[in-house]
């Protein structure tokens, strides 16, 4: 079987994996380096905090204003379509059999994660606890106690302040896990974005390509390509080095939004969620400036950018739009934690194994062709 994958993130990288495991040859059409999209990210394995992707949860929108009105985060990107389904999700629990289903993706990527950790890890994987720093550690706790994907927390002390730890989480480089899993896919590749995809083809530097299936996984690109809502929330990632090196993996959403990762050759420390496509990247000033509040003097060894694809209920879309035809997209903030998931489920549906959509896009009142 011929694969055709249409971005090369970390769910595509995942999607060309899985196939290239069951036997396909896999082509990858990018325009940028594969993996290169999702280098920005921390790195955080959060197999059971799915919270953060729940932007249409009732109170998102005054807290999201609130970042906008302190600078905290900026608009930049006006998608009707993606607004209108949002205003139709809102406040909507997606039910059981979506919780049922979030719970198997952390399951089986964490299982994922750590054979291939057990094989080699060469990608700076470790299982530790995550510790979020809030404003109000006892609201915090009441919350997740309701929290249908029943996180494992404990209330925790981190260097003198009180937080909640995650103790179902673990961290990786984004850097060097990406190379691992292009390395072990080994596609080929088409340097060119595609312009357009249909049912088992794909247009990409002025040239239609034929596929027995094309998988797209183009982030929120995906929306440009096939119609479908995911717009995109910017967030910059500094690979740094510090004097001090804090002893744990943290969040600071109490003051600067930054999430900080130490790993073995340097720390990540990433941040901002805009809803933002333009090229103008000067935000990352305001991370780098969080940065440096938390760990002091940092020496910058690198800045990537990335945009997080989120559909309006922050769930993924990913389905099989045509006979030879898949997508899968709408990761939000939780593509590298879901990643082998995603590109397993796509790769299932690929292959034909798996005939009924988990996440379709039709809860968005868009029917499935
Ligand atoms: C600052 C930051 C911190 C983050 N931290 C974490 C974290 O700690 N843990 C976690 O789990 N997640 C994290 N994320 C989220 C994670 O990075 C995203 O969910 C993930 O990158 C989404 O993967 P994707 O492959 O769907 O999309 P992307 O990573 O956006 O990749 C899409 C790819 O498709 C390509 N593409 C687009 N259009 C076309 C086209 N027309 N033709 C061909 N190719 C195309 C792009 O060039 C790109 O390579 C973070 C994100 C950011 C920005």
């Amino acid at each position: 079987m011929r694969a055709l994958v249409v971005g090369g993130g970390v769910v595509g990288l995942f999607a060309a994996y899985y196939l290239r495991r069951e036997g396909a040859e896999v082509v990858l059409v990018d325009g940028l380096e594969p993996g290169e999209a999702s280098r920005a990210a921390a790195g955080i394995l959060e197999f059971t905090r799915f919270k953060i992707n729940r932007i249409n949860a009732v109170g998102y929108p005054t807290a999201y204003l609130s970042m906008l009105s302190r600078g905290a985060a900026r608009i930049r990107h006006m998608d009707p379509k993606w607004i209108l389904a949002y205003a139709r999700s809102y406040g909507r629990d997606p039910g059981e059999d979506a919780w049922e289903a979030v719970r198997e993706m952390g399951r089986f990527s964490w299982a994922e994660y750590r054979r291939l950790a057990e094989e080699r890890n060469d990608f700076d994987y470790a299982e530790e606890p995550l510790y979020e720093l809030v404003d109000d550690v006892d609201k915090e706790v009441e919350e997740l106690r309701r929290d249908p994907l029943r996180p494992k927390f404990e209330e925790a002390e981190f260097e003198g302040r009180r937080a909640v730890a995650y103790l179902e989480a673990a961290r990786l480089s984004t850097d060097l896990a990406a190379r691992r899993i292009r390395e072990e896919a080994a596609p080929g590749r088409i340097a060119a974005y595609a312009e357009a995809v249909g049912d088992g083809f794909v247009v990409a530097g002025g040239r239609r390509m034929e596929a027995d299936v094309v998988v797209v996984a183009a982030g929120w690109r995906t929306s440009r390509l096939l119609g479908l809502p995911v717009a995109p929330f910017k967030g910059y990632g500094f690979r740094v080095k510090t004097p001090r090196r804090p002893r744990a993996m943290f969040i600071d959403l109490a003051d600067t939004g930054v999430a900080v990762v130490p790993l073995g050759g340097w720390i990540k420390a990433t941040g901002r969620f805009d809803m933002d496509s333009t090229e103008d990247h000067s935000p990352a000033e305001r991370v780098l400036a969080g940065a440096r509040k938390l760990l002091g003097d940092v020496e910058v060894l690198d800045m990537a950018v990335g945009y997080r694809p989120c559909t309006p209920d922050g769930l993924p879309i990913v389905e099989r739009l045509g006979e030879r035809l898949v997508v899968a997209a709408g990761a939000c903030r939780l593509g590298w934690t879901f990643g082998p998931a995603l590109g397993r489920m796509a790769a299932d549906l690929a292959l034909g194994r798996v005939k009924e959509a988990r996440f379709p896009s039709s809860r968005f009142g868009r029917r499935t062709p």
